[in-house]
Parts: structure tokens; sequence; C-alpha cells
């Protein structure tokens, strides 16, 4: 049977040079690194290389990463950390409708345990907010914008440098989720004009349970833990060591790799996406056509429901998605989705295929040998296909 994984926007494998990388920490090189004697100082050496290759990445300075345990940990830090600094000067956040919940929680924690107002920015069709509506809602109070870099469900980018821009002008603290961007599209914090930045190791080959926070020198923002004097008084506790020499060795991976890499995976999305609408009837792509991660294809499938596409895929060794890991054993349909007008039926029947650089153009082609087959026996037993 064929064993082929498309859920990249979920998790990536970690790469055997990324693992190469990180075995002495786990052995050898176990010093901690606040520790003064040599087996300490050659752990802090390889965090600072880590520290610097990924700061080269996004275009940052070195001082300006935070390491953190991953994605949700960088936007919870941002978020709460931006609001506690600033509730004297104002008590009002935008975010949009299609946010991570990891974004979308920690704001209404806020809103509804701290005394903060959130303002939910609606998007259109293609999962795109309007800069118009977010210069609307800009108030005196306004504190923070964050708004998220690309959406992994539907693979949406927004117009980044715009808000930054926006967020600027205003003096407004501006935050963007970037945990599906980077690896994945140039991500430059200078060009982005953001203050803070979330990013995540597992979504470019890099291990889980460690991702980052850049945080804009200068940035008004309260300590994460309280402890030790670790990341700068920011983040006490003794460092991830192996987790951040691989986070570092994918960020430099990543960085060359990131050209050639963007060229093929968009390549191999964009004949998934031809070759679904030509083979299937009563599709729907979802998310922009155009400003869309170069990785993502998100589709619904009218008249059937996406877990038992996901059911029949898998036992055809097809590894997918209906959109978030984080929401799947929930049966409610996509919040992204619903934010973008579909009915409830339609967002039902949504499917992700999201691209890794491991993925090759045999498997985009059996993947549009056996899709067609899997939604003809699913609509054949479906009762609302029949009605239609
Ligand atoms: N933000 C976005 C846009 C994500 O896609 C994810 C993970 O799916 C996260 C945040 C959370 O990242 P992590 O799994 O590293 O906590």
């Amino acid at each position: 049977m064929s064993n082929i994984y498309m859920d990249s926007s979920a998790t990536t494998p970690t790469d055997p040079k990324v693992i190469e990388a990180m075995k002495p920490y786990f052995s050898e090189i176990y010093g901690n690194p606040s520790s003064f004697h040599s087996y300490g100082r050659d752990a802090k050496k390889a965090i600072m290389e880590a520290r610097d290759n990924l700061a080269d990445l996004i275009g940052a300075k070195s001082k300006e990463i935070v390491f953190t345990s991953g994605g949700t940990e960088a936007d919870n830090y941002a978020i709460k950390g931006v609001a506690e600094a600033l509730k004297d000067t104002g008590n009002h956040i935008i975010t949009s409708a299609i946010e991570h919940h990891a974004v979308l929680h920690a704001c209404e924690y806020l809103e509804k345990k701290r005394g903060f107002e959130v303002t939910y920015l609606p998007v259109d069709e293609t999962g795109m907010i309007n800069l118009a509506d977010l210069e609307d809602e800009i108030r005196e109070d306004t504190i923070l914008i964050t708004i998220m870099t690309a959406n992994n469900e539907v693979g949406t980018i927004q117009p980044i440098a715009e808000i930054g821009e926006i967020a600027a002008e205003n003096e407004i603290t501006f935050h963007t989720d970037a945990v599906q961007a980077v690896g994945n599209i140039p991500v430059d914090v200078q060009e982005l004009k953001a203050d803070l930045l979330s990013l995540s190791a597992h979504k470019f080959n890099g291990p889980k349970g460690i991702g980052a926070l850049y945080i804009k020198q200068g940035t008004k923002i309260n300590k994460f833990m309280h402890g030790g004097a670790q990341e700068r008084n920011r983040r006490a506790t003794t460092e991830n060591v192996p987790g951040i020499v691989g986070l570092g060795k994918a960020a430099e991976i990543a960085k060359k790799e990131l050209p050639a890499k963007i060229k093929r995976i968009k390549s191999l999305r964009d004949k998934l996406i031809e070759g679904i609408q030509e083979r299937i009837d009563e599709v729907q792509l979802n998310g922009h056509r155009k400003k869309r991660l170069p990785n993502n294809v998100n589709f619904s499938l009218k008249y059937i429901e996406g877990e038992s596409i996901l059911m029949k895929l898998d036992m055809e060794g097809i590894a997918a998605s209906s959109g978030s890991a984080c929401t799947s054993g929930s049966l409610d349909p996509s919040h992204v989705l619903l934010a973008m007008g579909l009915s409830h039926g339609v967002a039902h029947g949504s499917l992700r295929l999201s691209l890794g650089k491991y993925n090759t153009e045999e498997e985009v082609d059996k993947v549009l040998e056996v899709l067609p087959g899997v939604v003809e026996s699913l609509r054949a037993m479906s009762p609302i296909y029949e009605q239609k």
C-alpha cells in the first residue's frame, strides 16, 4: 500500500540533518547553559549559534529572539505579555475571526477574565481581511493588533506589511502569528513591520516542542515566566538545548532550501488544485487562489463529510486533514470556513492536503488517481447527494 503524507500544516517529519545536529546535546554535551564550566559553556555556545541562525532566517537581531515551547506559547506570550504591559494605556485589542485557537483563546481569556475588549475582524470569501475595516476599528485605546501571516487551514496570506504600516502609523504594537509562514514563504520582520512574530520548529522540519517569539527591541512586554535569568529575564527555565539546536539547524536549512522548495511545492500544489477541479464535480477551492501558501490545498467536496473522506483516504495510505489538527475530534465545522461565509454543510466536507519538502510528483499523481473514486463512493451513500 502507498504511504503518502500530505498533512505538513499539522506537522512535518524532522529532517535527518536536524536529528544529527541535536544528538550530541542529549548525550555528551549535556551541561546546563547557565553553568560556568566547559559543559555549560558548550551548551551556551550551541544556543547562541541557533539563535543567530534563526535570527538570520527572519531578518532579526539575535537578542530579539526568545525561545518558547512552540507556536502556542509564543502566541500566548505575545498577546498576554503585551496586553498586561500596556493595560494602563488602553484595553482594546484587534484580531481576526480566522486566527488559530492559540490566538483566539488567548484573546478570549483577556476579554472574559482580564477586562480587555477585543474586536474580531471579519474576512471575505477568500479568507482575507479588509484594511479599511482594520483602520475603522482602531481606537484611542487600541494597544495591540494581532493578525496571522498565513492561515493554517486555507493558506490565505494576509497583507502583513500593510497591516504593520497601519499599526506603526497609529503607534499600536503589532504581533503576527507566522507559524505556517516561516519555512514556507520568505518572512522578514523588517519588511513585515512586525513588533512580535511567532514561529514553531515542527512546521518546517524541526523538532516538536520548540518555537520562538521575535520581540523587536524596545517593545513593551511583561515577563512570561518568573524564575531564573534565562532568555534575557523573559522566560525563566533551563533551556531546551537539543530542541533549540534543532530549531537553529532547521532554520539554517530552511534559509538555504527555501527558493527551490517554494518553486517545487507550488507546482505540486497547482497540479493538485487543477487536477481535483478537472476530475471531481461540485468542488470549491477554499482560500485565495494566488495569495496562498505554496503548500496548501483546501477543497470543500460538497455532499460529503470531511471525516469520512479522511477515513477512506487513510485506508488508501494517504494522510490528509479536514482542517486544523487542533480542532479534529470536535464535530463543529471549522471557524475559519464559517467566517469565510461557507454554510455548515459545505464547511463539513472540507479536505486539506498540505505539502512538504519530501512530497513527490508521483504522490500527487496517486492522490489524483485515488480521490475521485473515494468521493464518488461516498456520494453514492449520501442521502443529500441523492436529493440534490
Ligand atoms: N499558530 C498556527 C497558525 C498554527 O498552525 C499552529 C499549529 O498548528 C500553532 C499556532 C500552534 O503551534 P504549536 O503546535 O507549535 O504550538
